[in-house]
């Protein structure tokens, strides 16, 4: 098997209890060494902070090379290029950069920001004005529910390679021909930067369904059967969600894949049971 790597995703937490659960999922799964971790973002001040506080902490505490999220909602470029010089002088070097989601929820319509950046090539170009940080930006293998068509999808996608990224990580997905169909259309439009699938471990089916429904991607029959009938079953939730994304990593390595980030809704247990059947060990456990 090729070798593989992985990143993890993890959202800063809101809670005391949501941070004690965020850095038991780091403890646990920064010793399988991912390439990198990446910390999303929201919009507002607090938000916000508590980004930068959790980016902060992974580099003072950790050995993990952190990716910091930026979006463009809600900020003019001056407090945006603010909050890019303040990564960078924290010793970021990785930023995931994004339009965002409008503030009021998905139901209303995108506005830039009069002052701010118009969308997400717009901002990879600013943070590359800056400093030469390394940019990772967002793919949709079914198509962004703002994009009238995949080929508008693919050009946005363009734009952004051109501005300056160097790696995609997609939305989640379910059907893995849907990302080899995506991948073709990328590669015939002339972009050659990785496209790292990104992959949901489902904790809760009727979560993931709603979210899914939200951001454009499709949950087929398939995977509904065999959560159906275990909403008050925890456990044996557990155990499908494992064999569901095993099943989806495994078939993507048999057909050339080898990044895998993953979404870990700052849980451990099965992303790090997912990555051991990608053959991934602990790196203290490797060198003995
Ligand atoms: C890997 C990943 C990480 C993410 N991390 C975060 C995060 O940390 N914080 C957060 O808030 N959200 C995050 N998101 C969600 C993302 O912000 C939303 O999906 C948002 O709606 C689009 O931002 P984008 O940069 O992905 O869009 P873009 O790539 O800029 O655009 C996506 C598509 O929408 C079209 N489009 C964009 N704007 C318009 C418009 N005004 N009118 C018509 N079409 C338009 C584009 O042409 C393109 O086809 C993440 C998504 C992914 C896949």
């Amino acid at each position: 098997m090729a070798a593989i790597r992985v990143s993890f995703e993890f959202f800063p937490p809101k809670t005391e209890e949501m941070e004690k659960s965020l850095w038991e999922a780091v403890g646990r799964l920064a010793p399988l060494a991912p390439n990198f971790v990446s910390v999303t973002y929201g919009a507002g001040g607090s938000t916000r902070e508590r980004t930068h506080a959790t980016v902060r902490r992974i580099l003072a505490e950790t050995a993990l090379t952190p990716a910091a999220h930026l979006t463009c909602v809600a900020a003019t470029r001056g407090e945006i290029d603010e909050v890019i010089k303040a990564y960078r002088e924290a010793g970021v070097r990785h930023i995931v950069a994004l339009r965002g989601d409008p503030t009021g929820g998905l139901t209303e319509k995108y506005a830039p920001h009069p002052g701010g950046y118009a969308n997400a090539a717009d901002l990879v170009a600013g943070i590359k004005r800056i400093a030469d940080l390394e940019v990772s930006v967002s793919a949709y293998p079914e198509k962004h529910p703002d994009s009238p068509t995949v080929a508008a999808d693919i050009d946005m996608l363009k734009a952004k390679v051109d501005a300056g990224a160097t790696r995609a990580m997609t939305q989640f997905f379910f059907e893995n021909d849907c990302y080899f169909r995506y991948l073709d259309k990328v590669r015939a439009r002339g972009i050659d930067i990785p496209v790292v699938p990104g992959i949901l471990p489902v904790q809760n089916f009727k979560q993931t369904r709603s979210f899914a429904a939200r951001c454009g991607a499709s949950v087929p029959a398939w995977l509904a059967a065999r959560f159906e009938g275990l909403d008050d079953d925890v456990a044996t939730r557990k155990l499908i969600a494992a064999a569901v994304a095993a099943e989806q990593v495994l078939d993507l390595v048999d057909r050339g894949v080898t990044d895998f980030h993953f979404y870990t809704m700052n849980r451990a247990d099965l992303v790090y049971a997912i990555c051991h059947l990608l053959g991934l060990r602990p790196a203290a456990k490797q060198a003995a």
